[in-house]
């Protein structure tokens, strides 16, 4: 059991839940849960839902009770996408017009900390190919503690978020030093807030249940709750983060949008989803900005400890074929992510062991 671990070597998930309901029972703070997209699809199973049934409106309305702002981390993937989109088109333009700083192709997704640690540790000399956007997690906490500091009307020190993650080692990417952007942007405005983390707590899918259930909420009886700001507004785009293929699949749809203005025509981009270990995909449209046709190539990898290698291989003697490649960590994506619910039948999200 993580809880009762009788070596204390896991305490990390009891003193997280702690920290958490003080922080819903101080008044003087605003707890605010940063729900990522494939949460959703999985926690109901905790409270007798069918597997995979989604449950966004309970998760907010149960969140709500317990004390908790909602801003949807999908809210923060569509910021992420519009991001990473904006700097693909950036280095793939500055590529095919031979500028000395255009950036590193293929550009790599950066949105799961397993992979930017692996890619930090294993290739350090490909890191200049990692995108420079913040995954959706840490947007969401920077933006929250910035301009949801006027949202919540309340000071940023006085704002404590707490990301609900299919994913352990988004509690590792949460810790990172760098990741106090909030801090900074209030600092430089004149701020004498003391240093505090853009995310302040992290807690799995499988924790989120237990902290309901602390609390004795059943999520099965929560009242449907559609939010209670602009940050529980997203798009599709946003929802797909939380299945391989997800993150390229929304960025083709917003480079397509962006280089020739027009919205793709067939919004579903099949070539990138399903559970192949490689995926790959061409693009070819008409570049208004650039007065040409042009073709991207992109690849999504999943299950990374079997299927990367040989891709950075390809990358590190210059041989890669592709322009922009998709990275996940676990098999399927997050929504396998090691934080989900365990059911006791050996099997996971995709139905093996
Ligand atoms: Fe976390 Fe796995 Fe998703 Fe990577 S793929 S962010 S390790 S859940």
């Amino acid at each position: 059991c993580l809880v009762n671990c009788p070596f204390g070597a896991i305490n990390e998930t009891h003193s997280a839940l702690d920290v958490v309901i003080k922080k819903l029972a101080d008044p003087n703070t605003q707890v605010v849960g940063i729900i990522a997209p494939a949460v959703r699809v999985a926690v109901g199973e905790e409270f007798g839902f069918a597997k995979g049934e989604l449950v966004t409106n309970k998760l907010y309305g149960a969140m709500n009770q317990a004390g908790f702002k909602i801003f949807d981390c999908n809210f923060a993937a569509d910021l992420t996408i519009m991001e990473e989109g904006s700097e693909f088109i950036h280095r793939l333009h500055g590529n095919l017009k031979g500028e000395a700083d255009a950036g590193a192709l293929p550009q790599f997704t950066s949105c799961c900390p397993g992979w930017v640690r692996y890619l930090e540790t294993q290739y350090p000399s490909l890191l200049p190919n990692l995108s420079t956007a913040k995954s959706p997690q840490q947007m969401a906490g920077t933006v929250a503690k910035t301009y949801g500091a006027n949202v919540y009307d309340m000071p940023p020190e006085n704002i404590f978020t707490v990301s609900v993650m299919p994913c352990t080692s988004k509690k590792f990417e949460a810790s990172r030093p760098e990741f106090n952007d909030a801090w900074a942007y209030h600092k430089n405005n004149g701020s004498s807030a003391a240093e505090y983390p853009d995310v302040d707590a992290v807690l799995t899918t499988r924790e989120m249940a237990q902290l309901l259930k602390l609390l004795e909420i059943d999520l099965a009886k929560a009242n449907d709750f559609e939010g209670d700001s602009l940050f529980s507004h997203y798009t599709g785009a946003g929802t797909i983060f939380g299945t391989t293929g997800g993150v390229m699949e929304a960025a083709v749809r917003t480079a397509h949008k962006v280089l020739t203005g027009d919205e793709m025509a067939q919004l579903d981009f099949e070539p990138v989803r399903g559970l192949e270990g490689v995926k790959e995909a061409e693009i070819t449209l008409f570049d208004k900005s650039l007065g040409q046709e042009i073709t991207a190539k992109v690849a999504v990898v999943h299950d990374m400890g079997k299927n990367v290698a040989p891709i950075l291989k390809d990358v590190m003697a210059g041989t890669s074929p592709y322009h922009f490649i998709e990275v996940m960590n676990c098999a399927g994506g997050c929504v396998n992510g090691g934080g989900q619910p365990i059911d006791g039948s050996g099997t996971s999200w995709l139905g093996k062991a």
